[in-house]
């Protein structure tokens, strides 16, 4: 079996002291492809950086150019422009348009910064739209970040109707949302919330989605394991200790090696064998990024 993590932010100063060590441990678990999305312009020349200097790994980094809607609060046309032209100048390194996205719960805080909700959205809705037009001209997939967001985002991807679609990350839903999402094409990021007893109504709706719309995603630093998961092999041999000690240094830490984690979570969700399972999800990120 081998893994991909669509959705890890790699670059992060996190991982930055002990990036070697972690990469090593991912290659050793068949993490073999990681997906590294930018958040902001201060991040685009890390992220492909990050890439060209493990070229010739057999872990193989594959980036994404993108405007996270958390930090764009302070950004104006002049950042898409300079986004526009990354994307230019890298267009055959980058393999997404992401991570890019609107979030409620963002729009909602806005008057702590002294901005209404509804001018948030509109200055959120903006960057998505520029955002998915890049995509569209490019004939890229985007990589979709959601948050209390749901309605407002679907009327942006039934316009554009990307060719390439993309993946809606992290994705906490119903059936009918995840629905909406595929009938458009779009994959849906499998990570940690399926790990958490309380996501019972995800937990339900990956369990009868069609396997061919999934893939995995750690988005680590952020979406820590639930705990139970998190010390539940805490007994097994001693090569999965050391793994454990990695990746959970910090427990508010995540790691791309708990993506191994999460695909055992996910093996307990669906009725399919393990390597069906692995193949398939597989199958899905080529299908995304590769084809
Ligand atoms: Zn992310």
């Amino acid at each position: 079996m081998q893994f991909t993590d669509s959705h890890c932010h790699l670059d992060d100063i996190a991982f930055s002291e002990q990036l070697p060590a972690l990469l090593a441990q991912c290659q050793h678990l068949a993490i073999n492809r990681i997906i590294v999305p930018a958040i902001a312009p201060d991040n685009f020349n890390q992220v492909l950086s990050l890439a060209k200097r493990h070229h010739g790994n057999p872990l193989k980094i594959y980036p994404c150019l993108g405007i996270h809607p958390w930090f764009l609060q302070a950004l104006d046309e002049s950042h898409l422009k300079q986004l526009s032209e990354s994307v230019n100048k890298s267009r055959n390194d980058i393999v997404a348009v992401g991570e890019i996205g609107l979030d409620g719960a963002i729009a909602k805080n806005a008057e702590h910064n002294g901005q209404t909700p509804e001018d948030n959205w509109n200055h959120q809705k903006y960057f998505f739209d520029f955002q998915l037009n890049l995509a569209k001209q490019h004939n890229l997939p985007v990589i979709v970040h959601h948050r209390q967001s749901h309605d407002k985002i679907m009327p942006f991807l039934k316009r554009y109707k990307l060719d390439r679609a993309g993946i809606i990350h992290g994705f906490s839903g119903s059936y009918q949302q995840a629905k909406g999402y595929i009938d458009l094409g779009f994959k849906l990021g499998v990570g940690s919330t399926i790990t958490y007893s309380r996501a019972q109504k995800t937990i339900n709706t990956i369990k009868r989605l069609p396997l061919d719309c999934l893939v995995l995603e750690t988005d680590a630093p952020s979406m820590p394991l639930s705990k139970e998961v998190l010390t539940h092999n805490q007994d097994n041999e001693q090569e999965e200790n050391r793994i454990t000690a990695l990746s959970t240094a910090s427990s508010e830490v995540n790691s791309p090696i708990n993506l191994i984690k999460i695909f055992e979570v996910l093996t307990t969700i669906r009725p399919e064998k393990s390597d069906e399972l692995a193949n398939q999800l597989e199958r899905n990120i080529e299908q995304v990024f590769f084809t």
